[in-house]
């Protein structure tokens, strides 16, 4: 994993990073200046998340400009400036009202990626009700599951997922006050169930300015959904004042400049997929790329060309399909413009971020967060060496450390009441001190579960990680997935990194099964590229490669061939999932598994 260091070094002709140099943002970064950055609502009214988005923008010189350039499946566009998608939000806005939705009722959304997508979004914030995005992926229990823990009062879906997802569901959800539906092109209205409502029909008779009510910072804003990648989701509570993260780590961490086009693929329906794909773009005013479709190697190199993408925000598994389908495809496209791209959502091995530099003509920027903290919290920088495999370095405003743990996995607490934190070079906790505006505020109706995140001052992310003497974070694996073997403790990245060094190795999925002499042996499943045949022969050649470089404490004892890891919707392998199956125990809480999985 000690590779070379990737120099910072601009290409001639990029703009400058927005942060110039890390240390000195460190020094003189405060969040009330981050603050400052925003307009605040209109007579001193508060601070909310789509007057920061499009309001602020439709009544500047940016009206005019594209804010979305969206990308339906069979390739037609639809640019949607900012002037349009104020007034495109200010008519949902209104919408709930005549439907007599309360501020704070939840208002939830099960669509693909489109404007209309983004009009309800905004609209929804715009109105002070609070939004609450699912994944269209989700089969209806998941579904159904979510809306009464959310208290759903009104969904927004489409004609095709009405039917088939909330259609079998609905007679179960008494407080569901109103379906409404918003047509794709060509889909009639008669075609819609009893009892649902015509989105279109109503937006279009309601007025397309709105006046924000008064919004206080800490008024909830949105409730996410966790990726239930660990077990049961858990559904996090966040406020309008976050969009002040929102804003600063766009440009810290993704380098958000105002001309950029920025394309961020995550799904609406994960915290990326909102935070970055919706809010943090908008608030900076960039025009956004907005692909309705599914990942396709080909159509994505594609978009990356043809709509010039300069700032590109993916997850490593997209990017290792990517490297899957060959450097051919790639070099069969102009990707000059690509100025920084950056990646989240599990580790990133440090083959794809040489294999960037190489194809892609940019390393790939590693950052680290989640649902909880809403907003990058480490990150690899624009003006910054990148030390392949590691996660980078906490962004600026935000403290994070790394706490002892003992060997039952709980946070050593010293003699005098506070955690002790680990040396550099030693595993533990990562932990980091609230006080950053994208913080959660709450599980919602798990206040016990809230509660166990926080060591005194410390808020814990159930991620272990070491940090090394120059403060960079090296991920080491989550938590419940750490591996015991014979004393160690072993982090499934390290062993799938290595792994994935391997030619015939696309994707590996490591786990811990137990064994009655070593406590837990390593047990490897890989997925491996084309033009590569499961056989004994590969096997054997497998394991004593993976020997070779990690030592026999370490390299997994046995490994199996599998086309189709399980993963999540949002791209992360679900190691309790391989587990369940290696040892032939039930899956557990499958609900945001992957359908192809
Ligand atoms: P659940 O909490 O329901 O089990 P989840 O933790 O996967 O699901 P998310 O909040 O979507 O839900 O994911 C955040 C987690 O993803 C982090 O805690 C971490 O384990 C992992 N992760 C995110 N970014 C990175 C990264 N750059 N490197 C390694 N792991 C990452
Ligand atoms: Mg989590």
């Amino acid at each position: 994993m000690h590779r070379e260091e990737i120099h910072h070094a601009p290409r001639t002709g990029d703009a400058l990073p927005v942060m110039a140099d890390y240390d000195e943002a460190r020094a003189t970064f405060t969040w009330e200046a981050a603050r400052a950055e925003l307009d605040g609502l209109p007579g001193g009214a508060g601070l909310n998340m789509a007057h920061e988005a499009v309001d602020r923008h439709a009544a500047s010189s940016r009206r005019d400009k594209v804010a979305l350039r969206c990308l339906r499946r069979d390739g037609t566009r639809t640019d949607v400036t900012y002037g349009e998608l104020a007034e495109a939000s200010s008519r949902f806005a209104n919408t709930l009202d005549d439907l007599g939705v309360g501020v704070g009722d939840r208002v939830f959304v099960l669509m693909p990626r489109s404007p209309e997508l983004f009009a309800v979004a905004l609209g929804t914030l715009k109105h002070r009700s609070v939004l609450c995005p699912l994944f269209s992926a989700f089969g209806p229990e998941p579904i159904r599951q979510r809306l009464e823990l959310g208290s759903g009062t009104a969904l927004v879906t489409t004609p095709f997922l009405v039917r088939h997802k909330v259609a079998p569901i609905r007679d179960r959800l008494p407080g569901l006050a109103h379906v409404l539906v918003a047509r794709g092109e060509g889909e009639a209205v008669r075609d819609l169930p009893e009892g649902t409502l015509d989105l279109a029909a109503l937006t279009a008779g309601a007025a397309p300015t709105y006046e924000i009510g008064p919004t206080d910072p800490e008024d909830m804003a949105l409730l996410h959904f966790t990726s239930g990648t660990t077990g049961t989701p858990k559904g996090a509570v966040h406020v309008h004042g976050a969009v002040v993260s929102h804003r600063a780590t766009g440009r810290m961490a993704l380098d958000l400049h105002p001309d950029d086009v920025f394309w961020c693929t995550a799904d609406p329906g994960w915290v990326t997929g909102i935070s970055y794909g919706v809010v943090a773009p908008l608030v900076l005013g960039v025009t956004s790329v907005v692909d309705e479709a599914e990942f396709d190697a080909e159509r994505w190199y594609g978009i990356l060309e043809s709509e010039g993408v300069t700032v590109w925000y993916t997850s490593p598994t997209a990017l290792r399909m990517l490297m899957r389908a060959g450097p051919e495809v790639a070099r069969a496209h102009d990707l000059s413009r690509l100025r920084f791209v950056a990646s989240v959502g599990e580790p990133l091995n440090p083959e794809v971020v040489v294999w960037g530099q190489e194809v892609l003509g940019v390393p790939v920027h590693d950052n680290w967060w989640q649902t909880e903290t809403g907003g990058i919290m480490i990150a690899n920088y624009a003006c910054m060496d990148i030390r392949p495999g590691s996660m980078g370095r906490p962004l600026p405003g935000i403290e994070a450390t790394v706490l002892l743990r003992d060997d039952d996995g709980a946070v050593v607490i010293g003699g005098d009441g506070t955690a002790v934190e680990a040396p550099p070079g030693t595993e533990g906790e990562l932990a980091l001190r609230p006080g950053w505006p994208s913080m959660f505020r709450g599980y919602l109706g798990e206040d016990e579960r809230y509660r166990a995140c926080f060591a005194g001052v410390w808020y814990l992310s159930g991620d272990l990680v070491r940090r090394d003497g120059d403060g960079y974070f090296w991920f080491v694996g989550r938590g419940d997935d750490v591996i015991k073997s014979a004393g160690h403790l072993i982090g499934p990245f390290e062993v799938e990194s290595t792994l994935l060094e391997h030619p015939a190795v696309a994707e590996a999925g490591v786990i811990g099964v137990p064994d009655p002499v070593a406590g837990e042996v390593v047990e490897a499943a890989v997925t491996l590229r084309s033009g590569f045949e499961p056989s004994d022969e590969l096997r054997l050649d497998l394991l004593g490669f993976a020997r070779r470089r990690l030592g026999a404490a370490v390299a997994p004892r046995t490994i199996t061939f599998d086309a189709h890891l399980p993963h999540t919707g949002s791209g992360k392998i679900m190691r309790r999932v391989l587990k369940a199956r290696a040892l032939g125990l039930p899956e557990g809480d499958t609900s945001t598994l992957e359908p192809s999985s």
